[in-house]
């Protein structure tokens, strides 16, 4: 396509108005917001405002006045309206993956007699590693599965408690069949726990028409929470009463306030909160809530579809390096809205993008990754993007020393 039909696409998309509200700086086209979100322009008055006004004259009163004890379930009920949950089923606690060892271990506790978690070999490596860390604290009563993605689901039996699956690959972009896995799963009476890191505020997930079990997710990827925003988790309400947290901290007691020696956990979603919520980290969060819920989710969706779309058409149709290869699939309906090409120079190349202001990252060992959230980018921005990438490999722009130098985060 042209560079005028981009502008077209621009000129009828539903949600370019929404471009105004991200402070991006100019001249940088922004294609790692699916790693670290940009801050939404009202974020910077919503700090002040909390540190000033709630921190600074509330001081510890604003426990109360300012609901800061709710923020974590007020701004969890937000979430839920985005990922297809009801408000009391979603909660804001800790870190993605503090709350995938809470909810594995809670899905052990849920299907008593099984020993097996099963997840992907090549899944983001802290899920991995959490349930590693699992398996070791219970030396020996479950192990962890994990086996290429191709052969997860005919392995789900009547040994397996959970099944631990990133619906949208950190790399490859490849989405699961939410509904399919989950009724799988269920028909092998196993649970599922989805990582919704790539999903929330990209993809219009639907957990409870799912039927999904537990759910995880980050905030401060598509979901602009800022950087290291408290993450979210779902507990579908049939299983809250029953499911137990690893970590009984005061906030998931039933009456934190009544200071009692012994633990006795709240029986609704609560029960999964920890400790002191971050009240500085939820107070972003939930301007990039608050923004997100302004878009229709099957508009995000469709719209970052159509974007990662065009730059996988654009790039291909010039054609300019056979070493370059799209990971993952093609077909819109199968994939998240990040797209990953393999190259052997995939460091460098990411490198000299950003050298032409233009931000994506890479993954080794050899993808460079650009993705598309659908708040704040435009048809051209992505035009000019794919441009950029087959002009640079055209011209091997990127061949030069100062683009190999590796930095601590890829
Ligand atoms: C980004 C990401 C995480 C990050 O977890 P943190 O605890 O926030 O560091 C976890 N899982 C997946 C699939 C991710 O993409």
């Amino acid at each position: 396509v042209t560079r005028d039909d981009a502008q077209a696409l621009d000129a009828a998309d539903a949600l370019a108005g929404l471009r105004s509200a991200f402070a991006l700086p100019d001249g940088v086209i922004y294609l790692d917001g699916n790693s670290l979100g940009p801050p939404p322009v009202a974020v910077h008055e919503r700090m002040a405002q909390v540190t000033r006004r709630e921190w600074g004259e509330g001081l510890v009163r604003s426990w109360n006045t300012a609901d800061w004890i709710g923020a974590p379930l007020r701004v969890g009920g937000k979430i839920a309206r985005l990922i297809g949950a009801k408000a009391s089923e979603v909660t804001v606690a800790d870190s993605t993956t503090v709350n995938l060892f809470k909810l594995a271990s809670g899905a052990l506790t849920l299907r008593p007699g099984r020993t097996t978690m099963l997840s992907e070999a090549g899944n983001f490596p802290t899920n991995l590693y959490a349930l590693q860390g699992l398996e070791a604290q219970l030396a020996g009563r479950a192990t962890l599965k994990t086996l290429p993605p191709t052969d997860v689901v005919a392995a789900i039996d009547e040994d397996t408690a959970a099944v631990v699956l990133t619906h949208v690959h950190y790399k490859t972009a490849r989405r699961w069949d939410m509904n399919a896995v989950t009724a799988a799963a269920h028909a092998k009476g196993a649970l599922v726990i989805w990582d919704l890191c790539h999903s929330a505020g990209a993809i219009a997930v639907d957990l409870n028409g799912a039927k999904a079990d537990l759910a995880i997710g980050c905030s401060y990827k598509y979901l602009n929470g800022g950087p290291g925003a408290p993450a979210f988790l779902f507990v579908a309400e049939r299983h809250q009463a029953k499911i137990r947290s690893p970590l009984t901290g005061w906030m998931g007691h039933a009456e934190p306030f009544a200071f009692e020696d012994g633990y006795r956990g709240a029986a609704d979603i609560r029960g999964q909160i920890t400790g002191t919520p971050p009240i500085l980290g939820l107070a972003a969060l939930e301007v990039g809530i608050d923004l997100q819920l302004e878009a229709d989710p099957a508009l995000v969706e469709a719209k970052g579809l159509a974007l990662a779309g065009l730059f996988i058409a654009e790039v291909e149709a010039r054609g300019a390096d056979p070493a370059l290869t799209l990971t993952g699939p093609r077909n819109p309906a199968e994939r998240g809205l990040h797209v990953s090409f393999a190259h052997p120079e995939g460091y460098a190349i990411v490198q000299a993008m950003m050298a032409r202001r233009i931000i994506g990252d890479f993954r080794a060992p050899d993808i460079a990754r650009f993705g598309f959230s659908p708040l704040f980018l435009s048809y051209v921005e992505v035009w000019d993007a794919a441009h950029a990438l087959a002009d640079l490999l055209a011209s091997r722009g990127w061949d030069r020393p100062e683009f190999r130098t590796r930095a601590a985060v890829t």
